[in-house]
C-alpha cells in the first residue's frame, strides 16, 4: 500500500467492545478498520479467561470468553470491518482537514473521518526479560515470539518460560516439526522452577525428550549475559542452589506473557485521568472532537468496568460519529426487528 487508508472509521482495540463498535458503525453504513496490537481479535476475553464462563451478558445465560468473542465476530460479519492484528496503533495526528492521520508500529496508515479508542486496559505486549546488556540482541538473537521459525533452525537455542508457548515451542524446536521444519541444533528449556503452568501432555513429552537427551531442562533464572565480537554468546543462569553457570546459546525465546501497557494513547493529546480517556456519556466522546473512547479505556461518573457497560457505549458513541461522516444525513434510530434498511445492511432481506 503507497498512500493511506482512508476510511470513516478507525477503531483502536478488537476485544468485545471493539467488535461490538463495528456493529453499531455498520448499523449507521459506517465502515471500519479495527487495529489490535494482539495477532487475534477478543482482548482480555481471549488474552486472560479463554475458556472461563461469564454470566452477565445480557440474554446470554452463560459463555466462556472465547464463545462471546465468537459469537460477536459472527455478529458483525456482515459488516465486513478490515483487521490489522499484530500490531500497535501508535501515532494519531488531527489534520487541517479535521481528519485524523494514523500509523500503526507495521507502518500501515490511514486518514480517518472518526477514531474509537476500544484500548481496553492498553496493547498486550509481552513481559521483557530484565539483564542488564540482553536488550541490543532482541530481534537478532533475543525473541518474545516466533515470526519465522526456520530463523531458529541448526541453532543452539534457549527457551524460557513454563507456560504453554514456552512448552510449545521447545517440543517444536527440538523435534521435526510436522511441516518439515528442521530442527534446532540444540534445545534448552529454562524455567525458575519444576512445575508448569502447560498441558500436562506436552510437560509428559517434554520429560521424555530429555530422558532421550533431545533436549534439556534447568530450574534456574537468567542473571547475565555473556558477548563474544558483538553477538551474544550465552547466559549466565543462576540455579535454585544459588549458583551460577554460563550455558552457551546461539538464540534465546522468552515467554513471559503479556500484560497491558497504555503506550502511546497517553501521547495524543486527550484528557486523561488515571490513565483513562475522560469522555462525555451523551457520545462518549473525549475531549477531541471526531475521537470516542469506549469500553474499559474510558471513564466518566458512575463508570463500571463491564463488557454490558461498554457494549451500550458503542451504540451511543455510533450516533454520535455519524454526523463526522454524514454532515448532511439526519440520522434515525431505526428498529433490527422492523427495518427494511437495515435487514439490507444486515444481509438478511
Ligand atoms: P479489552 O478486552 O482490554 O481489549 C482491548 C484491546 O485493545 C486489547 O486487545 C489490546 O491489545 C488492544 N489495544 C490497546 N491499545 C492498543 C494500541 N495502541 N494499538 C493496538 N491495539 C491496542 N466483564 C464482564 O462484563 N463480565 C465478566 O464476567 C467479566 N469477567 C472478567 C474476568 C477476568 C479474569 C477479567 C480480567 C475481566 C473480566 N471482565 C468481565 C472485564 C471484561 O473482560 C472487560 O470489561 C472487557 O474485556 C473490556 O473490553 P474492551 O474491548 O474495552 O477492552
Amino acid at each position: 500500500h503507497d498512500g493511506p487508508i482512508e476510511t470513516d472509521a478507525v477503531i483502536v482495540g478488537a476485544g468485545p467492545v471493539g467488535l461490538f463498535q463495528v456493529f453499531e458503525l455498520g448499523l449507521l453504513e459506517i465502515k471500519a478498520h479495527v487495529i489490535d496490537s494482539l495477532p487475534y481479535p477478543g482482548g482480555q476475553c481471549i488474552e486472560l479467561y479463554p475458556d472461563k464462563p461469564i454470566y452477565d451478558i445480557p440474554a446470554v445465560p452463560v459463555c466462556t470468553g472465547r464463545e462471546l468473542v465468537d459469537s460477536l465476530l459472527q455478529q458483525i460479519k456482515p459488516f465486513g470491518a478490515t483487521f490489522h492484528l499484530g500490531q500497535e496503533v501508535t501515532t494519531v495526528q488531527k489534520q487541517d482537514d479535521g481528519r485524523f492521520a494514523v500509523e500503526t508500529s507495521k507502518g500501515a496508515r490511514f486518514l480517518t473521518k472518526t477514531l474509537f479508542i476500544a484500548a481496553g486496559v492498553g496493547a498486550f505486549q509481552p513481559r521483557k526479560l530484565r539483564v542488564d546488556g540482553l536488550d541490543p540482541f532482541e530481534g537478532s538473537q533475543l525473541f518474545y515470539q516466533v515470526r519465522n521459525p526456520a530463523d531458529f533452525a541448526g541453532k543452539h537455542l534457549m527457551v524460557v518460560g513454563g507456560g504453554d508457548s514456552a512448552l510449545d515451542w521447545a517440543l517444536h524446536f527440538a523435534t521435526r516439526g510436522e511441516d518439515g521444519t528442521p530442527k534446532a541444533r540444540s534445545v534448552t528449556l529454562l524455567h525458575r522452577r519444576d512445575g508448569f503452568q502447560a498441558a500436562p501432555a506436552s510437560v509428559t513429552r517434554m520429560r521424555q525428550l530429555c530422558d532421550a537427551h533431545d533436549m534439556q531442562f534447568l530450574v534456574g533464572q537468567i542473571t547475565g549475559c555473556e558477548t563474544r565480537d558483538g553477538r551474544l554468546s550465552g547466559v549466565e543462569v543462576t540455579g535454585a542452589d544459588a549458583t551460577t553457570r554460563v550455558v552457551p546459546l546461539d538464540m534465546l525465546l522468552v515467554f513471559f506473557g503479556l500484560s497491558p501497557k497504555l503506550g502511546p494513547i497517553a501521547e495524543w493529546g486527550l484528557d486523561i485521568e488515571r490513565r483513562q480517556l475522560k469522555v462525555d456519556t451523551e457520545g462518549f466522546a473525549t475531549s477531541v472532537p471526531g475521537i470516542f473512547a469506549v469500553g474499559d479505556i474510558n471513564t466518566y461518573p458512575g463508570k463500571k468496568k463491564l463488557i454490558l457497560s461498554g457494549f451500550h457505549e458503542c451504540a451511543l458513541a455510533a450516533f454520535a460519529a455519524a454526523p463526522f461522516v454524514f454532515p448532511d444525513k439526519k440520522i434515525q434510530l431505526q428498529y433490527t426487528t422492523t427495518s427494511p434498511k437495515l435487514h439490507k445492511v444486515l444481509g438478511v432481506e
